[in-house]
């Protein structure tokens, strides 16, 4: 105990003198030779000089100094593994910082995937792909991440489509929380025979001859409803599936995830997730909300999920981050709630500020924010809350007043790149001048509001950063529609904060990462090619080449597969 008690003091001791002299950019005579030094490389620190370096050592999980390959590799000792990244580029690593990476990981083994599909031929050859590896009784699924603007003909596929392809299989397929598509031998597993057996306000879509279409329509509750009905992975499958689409975030560099549960996620389909963490094998860290799992009882149910779960619970790879982005049903997609709907609102959000727990809400419209910034406030009059960082996430047409209240309270936003595939209905709706503003990234930095990116992947959106850094960068739509305007632009480098130390901050991590500076831990990643010099178009097509958390490389690819620790 006492061993490690002073192994533990001498690495604070050596951490904070890495600190000191980190600062001035040379390694400390005295310090242990590192474990890992990462030299000739284009090293962007993020620090609030916006330095650049050419290696950098890593001692444990965290980063010990900064500073040039000649002055580090002095530091080296025989056991010190030197890694010469041949000028690329390192980044902090990624945050999504709202991300359904449970729920994708959950489905992933049992699902297939249309994101990047170029045409409906390409995404029926992925479905006659999985058609044929699938055992008989399977379904073939398609739970979203996929739009009709990506493909060559730009509509939803026909069921006609879908049956050439799916050889005696039930098929579902869901676009966005519209649009569902069920074969007949589906709609035959489910016991649909006619519009009756759907859910409550779902109904099969027709055509202008009247004819039905195959698809079915209704709102977001009724396609949830319908996908409930749907059969869940086994544990094993869930367990696989979740390693697969966390090692895909890890091929993007992103070395953390801020996950607001979700429809369709029952409290035991953590499961998987919990088995990962128990095995040490979580490729990044995950910061979780629990999302109110039922209408009516809210209160009562967190209540009893968190009696023993107290804020913060958890170490650096799973950890408890408070409620959301459902908090309660009344005031989720609800633009004009009730008194009654905003006191039960109140009455949770207040027992979770004195509860000392974040909170996270789903908010989509401007024109009704102010009903929920008004809760905040009076429940900010009784208790500050800004200490607790909650946020609101989406709300892309945001008002800068609506912005500014929010800073007022200390209260950040989460902003992803939905308009990437939403972009022609948003403008229908709401008109080409909001589009220009929307979201308001640059307004959203002028205020100082806490920002934090992502993509909210993977039903409504892909979960790969840099299509979303990307798309930050020139607001072109998947098909290369102009949206946001050159004002609403932000640079680089703060795209690229907003992604790391922005997303960092909604998860009480900003002092822990999001810069590679000596003290900070090393998450990291090196690129295929130079985020700050690619053609902006060319930024989605970059890929992780070394994702490293907290000093242990978890992904590793190219050149330097090697080095690649994933079970395979
Ligand atoms: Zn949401």
């Amino acid at each position: 105990m006492a061993t490690g008690s002073n192994r533990w003091r001498g690495r604070l001791l050596r951490g904070l003198a890495a600190v000191v002299f980190g600062m001035l950019g040379a390694a400390p005579a005295w310090s242990n030779p590192a474990d890992i030094l990462l030299v000739n490389g284009k090293i962007v620190t993020l620090d609030a000089a916006s330095s650049v370096r050419e290696a950098l050592a890593i001692e444990a999980d965290r980063i010990t100094a900064t500073g040039s390959s000649e002055e580090l590799r002095k530091s080296a000792g025989p056991a010190t593994r030197i890694i010469d990244l041949g000028g690329r580029t390192v980044i902090p690593g990624l945050i999504d910082s709202h991300i359904h990476a449970i729920r994708a990981g959950f489905r992933y083994a049992t699902e297939v995937n249309w994101e990047g599909a170029a045409s409906i031929g390409e995404a029926l050859d992925r479905l006659k792909s999985a058609d044929t590896h699938a055992k008989p009784e399977a379904w073939l699924i398609v739970a979203g991440g996929w739009t009709p603007r990506q493909f060559d003909e730009n509509r939803r596929p026909t069921e006609a489509e879908i049956a050439s392809v799916a050889s005696g299989h039930p098929v579902y397929i869901q676009l966005f929380y519209g649009y569902a598509l069920i074969n007949a031998e589906g709609r035959d597993r489910l016991n649909i025979k006619s519009e009756a057996d759907l859910p409550v306000a779902a109904k099969f879509e027709r055509d202008k001859e009247d004819e039905l279409t195959g698809w079915i329509v209704g709102g977001g509750p009724a396609i949830t409803s319908l996908y409930s009905r749907l059969p869940k992975p086994q544990l094993q499958e869930a367990i696989e599936g979740t390693r697969r689409f966390l090692r895909e975030l890890s091929s993007f560099g992103l070395t953390g995830v801020i996950d607001p549960g979700g429809h369709n996620l029952a409290p035991d389909d953590y499961a998987a997730l919990f088995h990962l963490w128990r095995a040490q094998e979580l490729p990044l860290r995950v910061v979780y909300s629990i999302f109110a799992p039922r209408p009516g009882t809210e209160l009562e149910d967190f209540q009893a999920a968190t009696q023993f779960l107290p804020m913060g619970t958890g170490d650096g790879r799973l950890r408890f981050n408070g409620i959301g982005e459902c908090v309660t049903w009344g005031m989720y997609n609800n633009d004009t709630p009730t008194d009654a709907d905003k006191e039960a609102f109140y009455r949770v959000a207040r027992w979770a500020a004195d509860r000392g727990l974040t909170l996270t809400v789903h908010w989509n419209n401007e024109r009704s924010v102010h009903h929920l910034l008004d809760v905040f406030e009076r429940i900010n009059r009784e208790v500050p809350i800004a200490p607790l960082r909650w946020s609101i996430a989406h709300l892309s047409d945001a008002s800068d007043a609506s912005l500014q209240r929010m800073r007022a309270l200390g209260v950040g936003w989460l902003m992803q790149d939905g308009l990437y595939f939403a972009a022609t209905s948003y403008i229908a709706e709401r008109g080409e001048a909001q589009m220009q503003r929307s979201p308001p990234i640059v307004s959203a930095l002028r205020l100082g509001l806490p920002t934090g990116g992502g993509t909210d992947a993977n039903r409504v959106m892909i979960e790969n950063p840099f299509v979303s850094l990307r798309w930050m960068l020139d607001g072109l739509t998947v098909d290369g529609v102009e949206t946001r305007g050159a004002k609403e632009i932000p640079s680089r480098e703060e795209a690229l904060r907003i992604y790391t130390q922005g997303s960092a901050w909604f998860a009480h991590d900003e002092n822990q990462r999001g810069r590679l500076v000596p003290g900070m831990l090393a998450d990291l990643a090196v690129l295929s090619d130079d985020y700050f010099i690619a053609p902006i178009s060319d930024i989605a097509k970059i890929k992780s080449q070394i994702t490293m958390v907290g000093g242990q490389i978890v992904y590793a690819s190219g050149p330097f597969s090697s080095l690649d620790a994933a079970p395979r």
